[in-house]
């Protein structure tokens, strides 16, 4: 089912080739995912647990595949493919099966006495068929995150990979059936053409991770439907170092947080804002810090990723001009590298502020102090995470409560998205809805209010007609 078509960059750089699904088959796979959805045989706790092992499995049985094609369509070092692709989503995985049962359980609550006698509770309850449409930056995860979270929930699922990262979405397409129960989770591969049509169809829910301006596409076409939808997006997730910050750490975590994958992660430190009193000395720091992780020249470190393709790569270079190259700058068109690169003297109006960076470009701004940051930030779309590095509990506890972000890690960067009970996800532009842990059971299951009554027993106070009697009573209860 799945083609292919070679692609030539007009930079005369060969990309790899898009696999796509036939258009035609869409409707069938869909409705086939459906009548399997009605059967019901997705709903039961051992099918949910089989599917989540089933990840779990496909993801240790073939780390070789995954690692090797995560380094083919991103040059994403072994280490990192393995702990945020690989390990990661195992682990979740695991983490929702052991407390699965539990979350599947009808809640008590309780019934008041005009319901009495009664027994009210909270029925978890499948969606029915879910889309998951992922990005290329953590192709793996970003797959089959969701994935595990829809069968957890007990639904049926379509996955969408992207095509952007090419060879991972030909390994998932090959594996996912090998692993999980092919009438209940199907994989179409393919770019817009291929997304068009799935959003043609009627779904229980779509769950969305890219960029902003798809996101609306995808609303939009869910509303057609009155699909509800989840929106994992991005944004320009900004770092604020106070003076108070322990410099050698924050260089060395904000480095790590944002050339990890060269800078293509949602959640990486967008740009600092840095207190005017540190912002020399972070500079130093900085620079030493690409130096002790990548060497003199990162181009030969293997632990530095490459851009995925020409394009982006293309996009990027356009930003290097917002600033002063302090560290890096250098880039090899070809090999899809760009340099681990610090810029200092960025104005707000520089381009490489007005669009998330995505990609190893750091700017570096001055800042008079917390209140300054703080409305630097607020002047802006929320954004997914937010980073600050201090020694005072009182400048950490301002940060959070005077701005809005989908999340926030004090004194390190993303960390907090690796904690399975904290939901995961935006707020504003930078998205809406929240998995990981309970919430990816959460997000792809109704919760149906239930009150289930005896017939033994029919006082007659609600009935007409309406005494004074039943009135003066029905105002003492209510
Ligand atoms: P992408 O280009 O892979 O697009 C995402 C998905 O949308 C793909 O499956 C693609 O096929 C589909 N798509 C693209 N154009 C479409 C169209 N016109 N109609 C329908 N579907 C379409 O990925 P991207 O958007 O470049 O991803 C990067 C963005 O995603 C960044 O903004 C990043 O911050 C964000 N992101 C967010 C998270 C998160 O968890 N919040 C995670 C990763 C990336």
């Amino acid at each position: 089912m799945a083609m292919q078509s070679a692609m030539e960059s007009n930079s005369g750089v060969h990309e790899r080739a898009v696999p796509h699904t036939d258009l035609g088959v869409i409707p069938a796979l869909v409705q086939d995912l459906r009548e399997t959805f009605e059967s019901g045989r997705a709903r039961s706790h051992e099918w949910r647990r089989e599917q989540l092992a089933g990840i779990e499995r496909l993801l240790s049985e073939c780390e070789r595949e995954l690692v090797d094609a995560l380094r083919t369509d991103l040059g994403k070092p072994e280490m990192e493919a393995f702990s945020a692709e690989v390990a990661f989503t195992a682990g979740e995985a695991r983490y929702v099966a052991r407390r699965l049962a539990g979350w599947m359980r009808p809640r008590r609550v309780p019934t008041p006495i005009i319901s009495q006698p009664g027994r009210s509770y909270l029925y978890k309850e499948p969606l029915g068929v879910v889309l998951v449409i992922a990005p290329w930056n953590y192709p793996v995860q970003l797959s089959l995150g969701p994935l595990l979270g829809a069968v957890a929930a007990g639904n049926t699922v379509l996955v969408k990979p992207s095509e952007v990262a090419p060879t991972v979405s030909r390994v998932l397409a090959a594996r996912i059936p090998q692993y999980l129960d092919p009438r209940a989770v199907k994989v179409v591969e393919g770019g817009v053409a291929e997304t068009t049509a799935l959003l043609e169809q009627r779904f229980d829910h779509v769950f969305y991770t890219g960029n902003g301006a798809v996101g609306r596409i995808v609303m939009a076409a869910a509303a057609k439907h009155l699909t509800p939808v989840t929106l994992e997006l991005g944004g320009k997730s900004p770092c604020f170092v106070d003076s108070s910050a322990d410099l050698a750490v924050a260089a060395r975590r904000i480095a790590w947080g944002k050339f990890f994958n060269a800078g293509q992660t949602c959640v990486a430190p967008d740009y600092i804002l840095a207190h005017e009193s540190i912002h020399d000395e972070l500079l130093q720091r900085l620079r030493g810090v690409v130096r002790d992780f990548y060497g003199a020249d990162p181009q030969q470190s293997p632990d530095f990723a490459r851009i995925v393709n020409v394009k982006h790569h293309r996009r990027l270079m356009k930003l290097m001009a917002s600033g002063e190259v302090v560290v890096g700058g250098e880039a090899d068109e070809v090999a899809r590298y760009i340099a681990p690169t610090v810029l200092k003297n960025v104005a707000p109006e520089s381009p490489v502020m007005q669009e998330e960076i995505f990609g190893p470009i750091l700017p570096v701004l001055k800042t008079s102090g917390v209140d300054d940051a703080i409305r630097f930030v607020n002047e802006r779309d929320k954004p997914l995470a937010l980073y600050v590095y201090t020694t005072r509990d009182e400048v950490a506890e301002r940060v959070i409560e005077r701005t809005s972000s989908g999340g926030v890690t004090v004194n390190h960067a993303w960390l907090h998205l690796g904690v399975p009970d904290l939901p995961f996800g935006g707020v504003g532009e930078s998205g809406m809805g929240a998995y990981h842990g309970r919430s990816s059971f959460e997000v792809f299951t109704h919760t149906k209010a239930v009150l289930r009554k005896p017939n033994a027993m029919d006082p007659p106070i609600l009935y007409p007609p309406y005494t004074e009697q039943k009135q003066k009573w029905v105002r003492r209860i209510l």
